[in-house]
């Protein structure tokens, strides 16, 4: 097999048997004829399936080594695709320290449908083992974890999940599969927000269930058939676009997000960086292991605070002030504010998020413009 890049940068090239397209066109139909009324063809109605979707799907499969991929109008349409699988009043383990709109989504959907719901601290292996025994029927974890980039070992927390017949779960939106297969590490489903690095350049939504059982891929098609709930067709040519160079800017987004994570540490300012590439991180010779790279998220804590933070976020000016990450724009984020106030302030408090955390997403700019913005900002403090 071809290696990563490669693959990526080819991924639906040449796909056009009619006009031999070097890009596959955009099929925006909604409906697709028939010859015979008995015999529905490759495509028959654009909410079951289309080619850019199908495309898309392959294409991130290949990258994740998935049996089976399904694309979702978003990142949360990908996380509640896996809810629809659970029979009502399973018991549900999730890390006590995922994104916030999984948290609400999880929150919402335990108490509509009984759902039995433990957040757990995943990096704690025995405090996972002890959620899982009465019986779990799924094990969602985030890896690294989006704001405070805690590491999961992938291999031993997949392997107490299947001990305990639970299905294992990993949002793997922060890194991507050209960073980080949980697959390989034993885990049934990988997931990701399309949204954010796997399209890089923030102009549509998406999400995506990858899973080594096809029967499981299968059933996943069905409910987002059943309920309408697949990506569209022009942010499937978008996504596309985003993941032919994929390889290439996570890896400079990494090697950027690695000198700015050296350098806030190293700063007077600066109470702690969590960033799973400094060896002092608690889960960095597990992030070495089971990841390609270090990925383009990066969270810190100011000596000064939380109105200095606030006050930091409103000041840099190639950071910009926004949500979302992993697109070739660096951002900057107040995640207790901005990406998790579905969270009660206990709850976020117990998964680490303190209000003076300020997250940043390193982008494609140049590292020493980039640190020239921060550093302004923190001498302005
Ligand atoms: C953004 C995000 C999601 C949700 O994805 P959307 O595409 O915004 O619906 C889920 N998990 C993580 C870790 C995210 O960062």
């Amino acid at each position: 097999m071809t290696r990563m890049s490669t693959r990526a940068a080819r991924a639906g090239i040449n796909a056009d048997p009619v006009r031999g397209a070097v890009v596959a066109p955009v099929s925006l139909s909604a409906a697709y004829r028939r010859e015979d009324p008995a015999v529905p063809g490759p495509f028959d109605y654009a909410r079951t399936a289309h080619p850019g979707r199908d495309m898309l799907a392959r294409a991130i499969a290949d990258l994740e080594g998935a049996a089976g991929a399904v694309v979702t109008a978003s990142g949360m349409a990908a996380i509640d695709l896996i809810l629809n699988d659970l029979p009502n009043g399973a018991r549900m383990i999730c890390a006590h320290d995922c994104y916030g709109g999984t948290r609400r989504l999880f929150d919402a959907r335990a108490l509509q449908r009984g759902f039995d719901l433990v957040y757990a601290d995943c990096t704690d292996l025995d405090a996972l083992a002890r959620a899982l025994a009465p019986g779990a029927a799924l094990a969602f974890f985030e890896t690294p974890s989006n704001p405070r980039l805690r590491l999961t070992d992938l291999a031993a927390a997949c392997a107490l999940a299947r001990e305990a017949g639970a299905l294992s779960v990993v949002d793997n939106t922060v890194l991507s599969p050209v960073l980080q297969r949980p697959l390989e590490h034993g885990a049934d489903v990988s997931l990701a927000s399309i949204t954010k690095l796997i399209n890089g350049h923030s102009d549509m939504v998406g999400g995506v269930v990858c899973t080594r059982d096809p029967a499981l891929a299968e059933r996943l098609a069905w409910w987002a058939n059943a309920a309408g709930t697949g990506g569209a067709a022009f942010d499937a040519f978008l996504a596309l676009r985003g993941l032919r160079t994929l390889p290439v800017r996570a890896r400079v987004q990494s090697e950027t997000a690695g000198e700015i994570a050296a350098r806030l540490s190293a700063h007077r300012s600066v109470a702690r960086v969590d960033y799973p590439g400094l060896s002092s991180h608690p889960g960095h010779a597990i992030a070495a292991r089971q990841q390609d790279a270090f990925g383009p998220l990066l969270s810190f804590e100011l000596k000064a605070g939380t109105a200095a933070a606030r006050a930091l976020a409103g000041q840099t000016t190639l950071f910009t002030l926004a949500q979302s990450l992993g697109g070739v724009e660096s951002l900057v984020s107040i995640p207790a504010l901005m990406t998790h106030p579905a969270m009660r302030p206990q709850a976020r408090a117990q998964a680490g998020v303190g209000d003076g955390l300020v997250r940043l997403s390193v982008g494609l700019e140049d590292v020493e413009d980039l640190w020239a913005d921060l550093d302004a900002a923190l001498s302005a403090l």
